[in-house]
């Protein structure tokens, strides 16, 4: 869970990546930076917090130069500090070399311990520097075949930006799973994990970054490699159901499309008779406005969101999550008063949100409430690069709907099958162009942890 934004020769490069940076932080908001280069130089501004409180104008004079790429970040793998803030920077035998990663690589433990065995010594608890230290100890002359020969060590997923004095690379792992996407402004070439980002920037969006590729950018052009074992590509389907922004085309349809399919499908799945349709603000609006429409059940806008809290989830301290409904969401009265609601959201994690807005829109005198779910039940944590909680912390995957329902105190609870998931993506037709990882609904991992390592693996990203 983080976003990446580059650009290869520009004269406001880091002006673009902070402007993009802006339009990805939904992807993350501990902590955001931004590295660039004059062809001799590096340099680079990183801070824990927001995009728009770390840079000021003086911080984006500093970050100078043709080329810059930049990171929002969540912590899925390392602790929340700053010495974990990304782009990740380092100066070794070949000069500057700065990295910004989205995803989660599943063998970085081993690997460290083995580079740690033969003495290197580690600045962070990111997986993300192991690629670093590969990367220095290739024996490969150009910077693209030590990380293609880096890369070809690591497992998990990576969509990651590599940026040198000379060149900027962008790499998609051949799973795919986490999004990445090209544009060009002009003559420059601009990548990004969101197209969201390229639309801000009036870039010309031109393709995802394939699962597999590798793409070489300098002064003497743009370079496509495939240097990986090919494997069917598992795209990620939560960028969909929560993650991307609804104005992204994520593997070639807009978020917002897709999610009020899901609204519709669901109200075919899993109708009932109801007053009103309400989305829990905001990642439940799409989908629930598709809901009312194929429901014909009129859409109101029941919670009120204060838009100067972030998302609760993202601040990942459990204290700030316990408050963080009230902070975020109130009912309205006039609207819920004595009515019978279906309340969509996109997914249940712990249950504590819907719990609470329940109690809210009870308080508020609901007289019904049909808590329905736009995906199917979150069951298996995510090992690539979306924060699901372990098993223990995800209500159902030990507990039944009935009981998740019991628990929320709705009068009932539904949620989207996997099948009615994946006819809203391919449009209605049943067929769709990928194929998805789906591992946090069906347990069907494509890459697991070297067996036997979850547990010891999962230390490594121990919040420290
Ligand atoms: P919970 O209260 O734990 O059930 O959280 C459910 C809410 O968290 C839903 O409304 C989702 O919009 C949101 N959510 C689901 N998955 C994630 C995730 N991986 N990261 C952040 N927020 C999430």
């Amino acid at each position: 869970m983080c976003g990446i934004f580059g650009i290869f020769d520009h004269r406001e490069a880091s002006n673009l990546v902070y402007l993009g940076l802006h339009a990805l932080q939904h992807r993350g908001q501990e902590s955001a930076g931004i590295v660039s280069t004059d062809g001799s130089t590096m340099y680079m501004r990183r801070e824990m917090g927001l995009v728009s409180d770390i840079f000021d104008e003086e911080a984006l004079q500093e970050v100078k130069g043709h080329a810059a790429i930049g990171h929002v970040r969540y912590s899925t793998a390392g602790s929340s500090s700053l010495k974990n803030a990304q782009p990740f920077v380092v100066e070794y035998s070949k000069g500057f070399l700065a990295i910004a990663h989205n995803g989660n690589l599943t063998n970085a433990k081993i690997i460290r311990d083995e580079l740690q065995n033969y003495g290197s010594i580690f600045q962070s608890t990111m997986d993300t520097e192991v690629i670093v230290h590969l990367i220095a100890l290739s024996h490969e002359n150009l910077t693209l075949d030590r990380l293609i020969a880096a890369l070809r060590r690591v497992e998990g997923s990576y969509s990651l930006l590599l940026l040198t004095d000379k060149e900027m690379i962008a790499v998609r792992d051949p799973y795919g799973f986490r999004p990445l996407v090209l544009a060009k402004l002009k003559d420059s070439y601009v990548v990004s994990s969101e197209t969201c980002a390229f639309d801000l920037i009036e870039a010309d969006y031109l393709r995802e970054v394939e699962p597999g590729e590798v793409i070489h950018i300098s002064k003497d052009g743009i370079r496509s490699y495939f240097p990986f074992k090919k494997v069917e590509p598992r795209r990620c389907i939560f960028e969909y159901i929560y993650f991307a922004r609804p104005d992204s085309q994520v593997y070639g349809r807009t978020v917002y499309g897709v999610r009020k399919a899901f609204g519709r499908e669901l109200a075919r799945e899993r109708s009932v008779e109801a007053d009103i349709v309400i989305p829990i603000p905001d990642s439940g609006i799409s989908a629930a406005i598709g809901y009312s429409q194929e429901s014909g059940i009129p859409f109101e806008m029941g919670l009120i969101r204060n838009h100067y809290v972030g998302r609760t989830f993202i601040e990942p301290k459990e204290s700030i999550r316990h408050f963080g409904v009230k902070l975020k969401l109130n009912a309205d009265h006039e609207t819920v008063k004595g009515k019978r609601i279906v309340v969509i959201d996109d997914s249940i994690v712990r249950a504590t949100t819907g719990r609470k807005i329940i109690t809210m829109l009870r308080q508020q005198g609901a007289k019904e409430i049909h808590f329905r779910v736009t995906s199917p039940p979150t069951r298996f944590p995510c090992f690539y690069g979306i924060d699901t909680p372990s098993r223990s912390e995800l209500i159902a995957s030990s507990h039944k709907v009935e009981e998740i329902n019991r628990y929320m105190t709705s009068d009932t609870l539904e949620y989207l099958t996997i099948d009615g998931m994946k006819r809203a993506i391919g449009n209605g037709s049943g067929s769709f162009h990928y194929s998805f990882c789906d591992a946090c609904f069906s347990g069907d991992y494509p890459l697991r942890f070297p067996w036997g390592m979850e547990l010891e693996q999962m230390e490594l990203f121990v919040k420290r």
